[in-house]
């Protein structure tokens, strides 16, 4: 299935398309070398609709069903960035599964991804990609993000790819002393994208950007 849709978008996901995202990436601030290869290497043209593998390229959100998104290549390469500056976590909480391209991106960079969605569909979907493409260190589950996923707490490094209003208690509490979280905090339309380091009982809070995510809803369906 892989080397048929990768036939059929030959041109516009050649090489050279690719090449050109990266050097847009990195023209807009992003450098870490590792991030940006795993840019140009995960195929984005796969997490997409057939229809759009033509658009997949291009640094933009795109639909993906049941009213969600893949996320924008520069605000997966940010958070990226952010999350895999040194020390490099190794056992990373993501939270928003979606498509999986973000937990893709990551699984190449970090020892392992728990990858937590609410939606059935897209959970399974995403799973059956990444197997396809032979990434073996991502977990599975689908349930509740606001929960994070407790029994393999804590997490060196958290995620967090769709918008909360508010810092998620559970992910705050999963987060292993001297981790860093990731997370757009806001209302609808626009939020700050925190990167948030626990010392102990202290967390550290820095805004990173202003981002737009779909939010974190509640319950898994
Ligand atoms: N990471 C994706 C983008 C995800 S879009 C990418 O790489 O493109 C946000 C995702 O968060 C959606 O799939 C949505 O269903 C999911 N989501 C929203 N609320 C959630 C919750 N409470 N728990 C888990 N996933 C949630």
């Amino acid at each position: 299935m892989i080397s048929r849709r990768d036939r059929s978008g030959i041109g516009m996901t050649s090489a050279r398309t690719r090449e050109r995202l990266v050097q847009r990436l990195k023209s807009e601030g992003i450098k870490d070398q590792r991030v940006l290869n795993q840019i140009r290497d995960v195929p984005r043209h796969l997490f997409v609709d057939e229809a759009l593998a033509s658009r997949a390229y291009e640094d933009t959100a795109l639909p993906i069903g049941l009213g969600q998104t893949i996320s924008q290549p520069y605000v997966v390469a940010r958070m990226t960035e952010a999350l895999v500056a040194q020390p490099c976590p190794s056992r990373v909480l993501e939270i928003g599964t979606g498509c999986g391209y973000q937990t893709a991106v990551l699984a190449g960079l970090v020892g392992e991804v728990y990858t937590v969605e609410r939606l059935g569909p897209l959970q399974r979907r995403a799973r059956a990609l990444l197997r396809q493409l032979d990434i073996y260190n991502v977990k599975f589950r689908h349930g509740d993000g606001w929960e994070g996923w407790k029994s393999n707490a804590p997490y060196d490094g958290i995620i967090v790819t769709a918008a909360p209003p508010e810092q998620p208690r559970a992910l705050l509490e999963q987060l292993a002393d001297g981790g860093r979280m990731i997370i757009p905090v806001g209302p609808r339309g626009r939020q700050e994208l925190l990167e948030i380091q626990r010392h102990g009982d202290e967390f550290e809070e820095r805004v990173l950007d202003y981002v737009l995510f779909v939010p974190l809803l509640t319950g898994r369906q």
